[in-house]
């Protein structure tokens, strides 16, 4: 009988990290690199605010959702297609790549014109119809983990993208859910590390979505990175308290730039470095 568990996805003996291209200019799987924005893309002013303050941070790409998988009906259930202007003129416009998820097969033509990344959601991670059409494509998958999916399925999801033809792959560890709830979910920070290494594919860490508090977010993003993770995915917005989607999560711009500067910090301090920062040994080179 044929193997059943993941086999493309896995590093070879002495394989590195794949390398994604998200865009022209970034590389995901190398140097350490910030994804943020809003959780789902508002206004004009709201998309400025939150991509100002993240290039003026030193984030490598702009993320925002024009879709949101909502748990109720009645829940703001994103802009659609005029959100994905207001993100991809941001973009052009800071010279940064896009992040932004696809629920559906159906808005792949929209996407494929206006994103630079395809995001694929913790509640369409086993879409199996969803992850079929996206291996046939020429665009960087993010495949984030279900909050029900364990470390093999996860995988498995992300198999699908490979052995379809779609070897550009990104994976994102964004917190499960367990028996406790006083968190909004469990961040597997382990389950990262060990994902980290047994698979080539470069892994993000998401502590927006896994603790659901923007108190937590900044502690759990220097966990992310001292742990090994390949960067961050970060909602940030401008008026956290007004935001339509996850606003307790939301980092305001002063608190994302604090989040920065400690990340780079710990990055320094394990012989790892910033995407765009100078290289270890110029620092302070100069005197
Ligand atoms: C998101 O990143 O916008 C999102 C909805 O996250 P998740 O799919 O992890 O819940
Ligand atoms: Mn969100």
């Amino acid at each position: 009988m044929a193997a059943s568990g993941p086999v493309k996805v896995m590093r070879g003996p002495h394989e590195a990290t794949r390398k994604v291209r998200f865009g022209h200019a970034l590389e995901v799987g190398g140097d350490f690199v910030v994804i943020a924005g809003p959780c789902a893309l508002e206004s004009q002013d709201q998309v400025d605010q939150a991509s100002n303050a993240v290039k003026a941070s030193g984030g490598h790409a702009l993320r925002g959702g024009a879709f949101k998988p909502r748990t109720s009906p009645y829940s703001f259930q994103g802009l659609g297609e005029p959100g994905l202007m207001l993100l991809s003129e941001a973009g052009r416009r800071l010279r940064l790549p896009i992040v932004s998820e696809i629920m559906d097969a159906a808005q792949l033509p929209m996407m494929l014109d206006t994103v630079d990344v395809l995001q694929v959601g913790a509640r369409n991670m086993q879409n199996f119809a969803l992850l079929r059409a996206l291996s046939k494509v020429e665009r960087p998958v993010l495949l984030k983990r279900g909050f029900g999916a364990t470390i093999d399925e996860w995988l498995l999801a992300a198999e699908y993208l490979l052995d379809g033809g779609n070897d550009q792959v990104v994976l994102c560890e964004r917190g499960i859910r367990s028996f406790d709830t006083t968190l909004r979910n469990t961040l597997d920070l382990a389950g990262m590390a060990y994902v980290k290494s047994k698979v080539k594919l470069p892994v993000l860490v998401d502590p927006s979505h896994a603790t659901g508090m923007s108190g937590l977010v900044t502690p759990m993003a220097l966990a992310a990175a001292a742990a090994g993770a390949d960067g961050l995915l970060i909602e940030v917005h401008h008026s956290p308290a007004t935001a339509m989607c996850d606003g307790p999560q939301a980092l305001t711009p002063e608190a994302f730039d604090q989040l920065m500067r400690g990340v780079s910090a710990v990055l320094n301090a394990t012989g790892r470095r910033m995407a765009g920062d100078k290289p270890l040994a110029a620092v302070g080179g100069a005197r």
